[in-house]
């Protein structure tokens, strides 16, 4: 079966504003921005329609230090954005907050870009001493990585590859909800990655996981950056192979059921790459068969 890809925009689909990720050495100007992060949470500006990542002007005037150790992370369009991790007094429209995925940031480009700048800061975060020496590292001047002036180790920013599978069976699709989280919405069977799988192994063994069904016919569908968990989300579509009778894995599930197109819920939201595979699914003609290999 061919899957449509939606029109609807996902989360990084920020055009016509542009995502440039060149290393590169910049000063702060007036316009840009300034993304001051503590213990998983950002500085961010109250606006009416959520909050915002502050700009320059702004974060200078209350904190003329933060100029100071500013590290550059990337540009959208011609504003370039800036991390530190200067901790500063609140003010009453400047909070540390934490980013909550597709929740809290306006305009839509400004949550992608906190998305983005939350991985990278995480990533500086962990890395701010050597994982062989524990001496502080220092920042490589060619290139985005750290390094320990002592033993010279290198290290460079994370990401956590993430499989989500769209398990079909005919006309219908198989949603979960996770047992665990803030996440209440109807999900896909997703999970991490393991060292030595393939992406075909990792959709495998997580069906097989997560609600014991094994699938065939799988097919890559999209991608989409995830810098909340460190990851990289790539979405495939499988086909069911055999025995329909699901078993859930109660740690990671509290529910898994079949949903037929015409019972398919809805969600106000297709950001994700999940209700982004959902509304595939949907769209999805409902004769056809998945193409054999
Ligand atoms: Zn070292």
């Amino acid at each position: 079966m061919d899957y449509i890809k939606g029109e609807d925009s996902v989360f990084q689909d920020i055009q016509p504003h542009r995502y440039v990720n060149q290393y590169l050495h910049r000063e702060p100007s007036s316009d840009d921005y300034i993304f001051l992060y503590q213990d998983g949470k950002a500085l961010l500006e109250d606006i009416p329609d959520g909050a915002t990542i502050p700009k320059y002007h702004t974060v200078h005037s209350l904190y003329p230090d933060c100029a100071d150790n500013l590290i550059y992370l990337f540009s959208i369009d011609d504003h370039s954005f800036f991390m530190s991790f200067m901790q500063v007094q609140e003010t009453a429209n400047l909070h540390y907050q934490e980013i909550v995925p597709l929740g809290n940031l306006n305009p839509p480009w400004i949550a992608f870009a906190g998305a983005t700048a939350y991985h990278l800061a995480d990533w500086y975060d962990s890395h701010r001493y050597c994982g062989r020496c524990s001496l502080p590292m220092s920042h490589k001047e060619n290139e985005r990585a750290v390094q320990c002036p002592e033993c010279g180790t290198v290290e460079y920013p994370k990401i956590s590859p993430v499989i989500i599978v769209g398990v079909v069976d005919g006309d219908r699709l198989l949603l979960t909800k996770y047992a665990t989280g803030s996440y209440r919405r109807y999900a896909l069977i997703a999970g991490f990655m393991e060292i030595g799988e393939t992406y075909e192994d990792a959709v495998r063994r997580e069906v097989m996981e997560e609600v014991g069904l094994r699938v065939k016919n799988i097919q890559y569908y999209k991608s989409q950056p995830w810098g909340f968990s460190q990851s990289v989300l790539a979405g495939f579509f499988a086909e069911l192979d055999g025995e329909q009778m699901v078993k859930i894995d109660a740690h990671e599930l509290k529910e898994a059921s079949w949903y037929s197109r015409e019972n398919l819920p809805r969600d106000d939201t297709t950001l994700s790459l999940t209700w982004d595979m959902i509304e595939a699914f949907r769209a999805s003609p409902s004769t056809a068969r998945m193409r054999l290999p």
